[in-house]
C-alpha cells in the first residue's frame, strides 16, 4: 500500500471503530459482531506500529471503553478503569510471556475466566458500601449505586470494617438472559445481543427496579489501586482476601508457574464453557505478584502485567432454507429461520429466531441465503450476517404476510413496537399457547399436559378455553390417541389440585399481558380476591407500589373483556380457587393527606430516614415515585434539594418541608 492508501485506511478504521465503539458501549447495541471489531482493531494496531505517526490521539486504540451517558451522575475513577490487550493464538500468548520474562524474570501467573459483561468498580468506607460505577471512558464512568445495590451478590456490609475500591464484572446468567430475551419477544421489544449487552443495558437505567428485575450478578476479580495496601503480596493472595471478606470472587482461576500451564488452563475451558450458566469470552492472564506487576508497568490503555485471550468466535455457514411463522401467546408473530442443520458450540442447529420483520430487513435475509451463523450468548441460535456476495441472484426477499398465518386475520403493528401481532382474542395459535401457559409450572402447574396434548384437546374440540380444561372426563381423555388409562387419571387428578392453587397462579395463568409472576403476587397479596382485582380502576392500580402504567392498562383492558369474564365465571363454577391464599394487605386508607398522592422525595431528611418517610407515605394510601412529573401532587424539599425541587416550581406543584411532613403524617397516626 502506498502512502496515501496507508492513511485512508487508517482514517476508515477510525472512523469505523468509533462507530461500533459508539454502537457498542454508549447504545449497548452493537453493530457487528465482535471477531468483525476486533479483526478491523487488530489491523489498525498493526498499521499503527508500523507508522506511529498515524496513531491520531482520540485513536480507538487509545482510548478505553466509552463514553458517559447524560442522566447519570458522573464518577472521576481514582484510579483509572483500563482495558485489557487482547491475544488470539497460542504464538500471541508466548509473545507475551517472553515481553513479561525478559522484563520481571521468573514471574507466574494467575489465569481467570473472562466474563463476558461490564466492568464495575465499587466503593466501601468502613465496611459499608457507599458507591458503585462503571468503567465509563476509564477515567470518568456513571454513578449507578442504585442499580448495584440491587445485585445479590454484592455485599452492602462487609464482614470487616475496611476503606476499598474492588473491581468486578456484572453479569447476565445464561438462564436470565435466554428468559429475558423470550419476555422481550413476545412483548414485541428488540432482544438484547449477548448477555453482555443486557446486563449493560440493564445496569444503564434510571429506574432500579428494572436492574432488580433482572437477575444479575458480579464477580469481583480486583483491588482497585494499590493491591499491596491490604497486605498482600500477589492479585491471587487478593483474590482470597476479597473473598474472606465477603465478595463473589470467581472459584475458578489457577494459578499458573509456566507458560504451558497456562496454555492447558486455557485449552481446557476453551472446551468446558458451555457448561457454565455464565458466559465467558475467553481467559484473562496476570502476572501474578504485585512487585512483578510494578516493575512491568502500565500503557495509556492497558496494564503491561496482563491479557486477554479471546476464544475464537463460533461462527459457522450454513443455507437458509426457509423462513416459519409462529404465533405466540400474545399475538405476536414471530419468524423463524429453518437452517440447513449444521454443529456450533456443541450442539446441532437447525433454527434461529428472526426476531421481527425489521431484523429481517436490516440484514437483507432471503430465503436461500448463505448465511452466518453463531450462538448469542452462547446459548440462542441466531443469524450474525448474510453473505452477499455468495448470492446466485435466485434468493428470495421475504415478506411479512399481512394476514395471521393460523387464523387469516389482519395483523397489526403496534404503535413503538417492532413486532406484528394477530389480535383475534379466537386465534386457534393463541388460544393454544394459552393452554400451554395456563398449565405451566409458575401457572397452574396441571403436569401431564403438553404442547401434544393441548393440541388434541384443541383440535379435538374438547377444551376450547382454560375452563375446558375442568370439564374434562376420563372417557374423552381415553379417547385421544396415545392416552392410556394412567396417564388420564394422574391427568385428571392434576386438573382437580390445581383447583386449590391460590389466586397468585390462577393470576398469571390467565396471561394477563404484562403480569408476570411477580406483578401477579402483587396483585394477589394486594387485594385478596380475583374479583376485587376486576373491579380495581387505573388509580387504584398504579397507587401500588411496583404497579405501574402498563400493567394497570393490561389489567383493565383484560378484566373489561366479555369473553375472560365467562371464562372467569365457568372457573368459578367449577370450583376453582380464586383466593389469595396468603397475608392480604391491610385495605389502604382511602382518605387523608396521602391517599391516592403521588408523592416526591428529594434532598436530605433530617427527622426521618427516607424509608421510614416513604414507608408511613404508602401507608397512608400514597405512592412514593423518583422522579417528579405532571402526575406529581407533592414535592417533600429536604435540605439542599436540587433540580426536583425547581421542576417542581415550574409545574406548580404542591411543595412541603420536611416538618409538614412530619405534621401530615402524625394527623393520621
Ligand atoms: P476487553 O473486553 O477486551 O477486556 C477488558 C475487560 O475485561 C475489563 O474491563 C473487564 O470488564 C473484563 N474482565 C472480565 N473478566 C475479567 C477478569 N477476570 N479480570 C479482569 N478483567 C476482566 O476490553 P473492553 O475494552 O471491555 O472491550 C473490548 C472488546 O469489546 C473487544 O475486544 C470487542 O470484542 C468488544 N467490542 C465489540 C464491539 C462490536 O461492535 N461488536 C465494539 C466495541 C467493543
Amino acid at each position: 500500500m502506498d502512502r496515501n492508501a496507508v492513511e485512508r485506511r487508517v482514517q476508515e478504521l477510525n472512523d469505523l471503530l468509533k462507530e461500533y465503539g459508539h454502537a457498542y458501549y454508549v447504545l449497548d447495541k452493537p453493530a457487528v459482531p465482535d471477531s468483525v471489531y476486533d479483526s478491523l482493531m487488530q489491523e489498525l494496531l498493526a498499521i499503527e506500529a508500523e507508522n506511529p505517526d498515524l496513531i491520531f490521539p482520540d485513536s480507538p486504540s487509545q482510548r478505553v471503553g466509552g463514553e458517559v451517558l447524560e442522566g447519570f451522575s458522573k464518577v472521576v475513577h481514582e484510579y483509572p478503569m483500563l482495558s485489557l490487550s487482547n491475544v488470539f493464538n497460542e504464538e500471541d500468548i508466548r509473545d507475551f510471556d517472553r515481553r513479561v520474562q525478559a522484563e520481571a524474570g521468573n514471574a507466574t501467573y494467575i489465569c481467570e475466566l473472562k466474563i463476558d459483561g461490564l466492568a464495575v468498580s465499587l466503593k466501601y468506607e468502613n465496611g459499608m458500601f457507599v458507591q458503585g460505577s462503571t468503567r465509563g471512558d476509564g477515567t470518568v464512568g456513571e454513578e449507578i449505586t442504585a442499580n448495584l445495590k440491587t445485585i445479590r451478590t454484592i455485599p452492602l456490609k462487609l464482614s470487616e470494617p475496611v476503606t476499598i475500591e474492588v473491581r468486578g464484572e456484572a453479569y447476565m446468567p445464561k438462564k436470565s438472559f435466554m428468559r429475558l430475551n423470550e419476555a422481550r419477544d413476545e412483548n414485541g421489544e428488540e432482544p438484547f445481543a449477548n448477555p453482555r449487552n443486557a446486563a449493560a443495558g440493564s445496569l444503564r437505567q434510571l429506574d432500579p427496579k428494572i436492574a432488580a428485575s433482572r437477575n444479575l450478578a458480579v464477580f469481583i476479580y480486583g483491588v482497585g489501586g494499590d493491591g499491596t495496601a491490604y497486605g498482600q503480596d500477589s492479585h491471587s493472595d487478593s483474590l482470597d482476601f476479597l473473598a474472606s471478606i465477603g465478595f463473589e470472587t470467581n472459584n475458578k482461576s489457577k494459578r499458573c508457574k509456566t507458560i504451558e500451564e497456562v496454555l492447558e488452563y486455557i485449552e481446557s475451558w476453551q472446551e468446558r464453557r458451555q457448561d457454565l450458566d455464565y458466559e465467558i469470552d475467553g481467559i484473562v492472564i496476570k502476572v501474578d505478584s504485585y512487585e512483578d506487576q510494578e516493575q512491568l508497568g502500565f500503557t495509556a490503555k492497558s496494564p503491561r502485567w496482563a491479557t486477554a485471550y479471546k476464544f475464537p468466535a463460533e461462527e459457522v455457514h450454513t443455507k437458509l432454507l426457509d423462513i416459519e411463522l409462529s404465533v405466540g401467546r400474545t399475538g405476536v408473530v414471530t419468524p423463524t429461520a429453518i437452517l440447513e442443520p449444521v454443529q456450533v458450540a456443541g450442539t446441532t442447529v437447525a433454527r434461529a429466531s428472526l426476531h421481527n420483520e425489521d431484523l429481517i430487513r436490516e440484514k437483507d435475509i432471503r430465503i436461500g441465503d448463505a448465511v452466518v451463523i453463531r450462538k448469542a450468548g452462547d446459548i440462542i441460535p441466531e443469524v450474525v450476517t448474510v453473505l452477499i456476495d455468495q448470492r446466485k441472484g435466485n434468493e428470495e426477499p421475504y415478506h411479512m404476510p399481512e394476514n395471521c398465518p393460523v387464523c387469516n386475520s389482519e395483523l397489526v403493528r403496534i404503535e413503538g413496537e417492532v413486532a406484528l401481532r394477530c389480535v383475534n382474542p379466537q386465534c386457534p395459535a393463541q388460544m393454544k399457547e394459552a393452554l400451554i401457559h395456563f398449565v405451566s409450572r409458575n401457572a397452574m402447574n396441571i403436569e401431564g399436559i403438553g404442547e401434544r396434548v393441548v393440541d388434541q384437546l384443541y383440535t379435538s374440540s374438547l377444551v376450547h378455553d382454560v375452563s375446558d380444561l375442568y370439564g374434562l372426563t376420563k372417557e374423552q381423555l381415553l379417547s385421544l390417541e396415545r392416552m392410556g388409562e394412567k396417564s388420564a387419571t394422574n391427568l385428571l387428578n392434576a386438573i382437580e389440585a390445581s383447583k386449590t392453587n391460590s389466586l397468585e397462579k390462577l393470576l398469571f395463568g390467565l396471561g394477563i399481558r404484562h403480569v408476570g409472576v411477580r406483578a401477579a403476587h402483587i396483585l394477589s397479596e394486594e387485594f385478596g380476591t380475583l374479583d376485587e382485582i376486576a373491579k380495581a380502576d387505573a388509580d387504584r392500580l398504579t397507587s401500588i407500589h411496583e404497579i405501574g402504567d402498563k400493567v394497570a392498562d393490561a389489567v383493565i383492558t383484560f378484566f373489561a373483556n366479555e369473553d375472560v369474564l365467562e371464562v372467569i365465571g365457568k372457573l368459578k363454577t367449577y370450583g376453582v380457587n380464586m383466593d389469595y391464599k396468603g397475608r392480604v394487605r391491610q385495605e389502604l386508607p382511602t382518605e387523608g393527606p396521602f391517599a391516592g398522592k403521588t408523592v416526591v422525595l428529594t434532598g436530605k431528611l433530617l427527622i426521618l430516614t427516607r424509608n421510614e418517610a416513604k414507608e408511613r407515605i404508602e401507608a397512608l394510601g400514597g405512592k412514593v415515585s423518583g422522579s417528579v412529573s405532571k402526575k406529581t401532587d407533592l414535592v417533600i424539599a429536604g435540605e439542599e434539594a436540587g433540580s426536583k425541587l425547581v421542576k417542581a416550581e415550574e409545574l406548580g406543584i404542591t411543595v412541603w418541608n420536611e416538618t409538614e411532613l412530619v405534621d401530615a403524617l402524625g394527623e393520621k397516626e
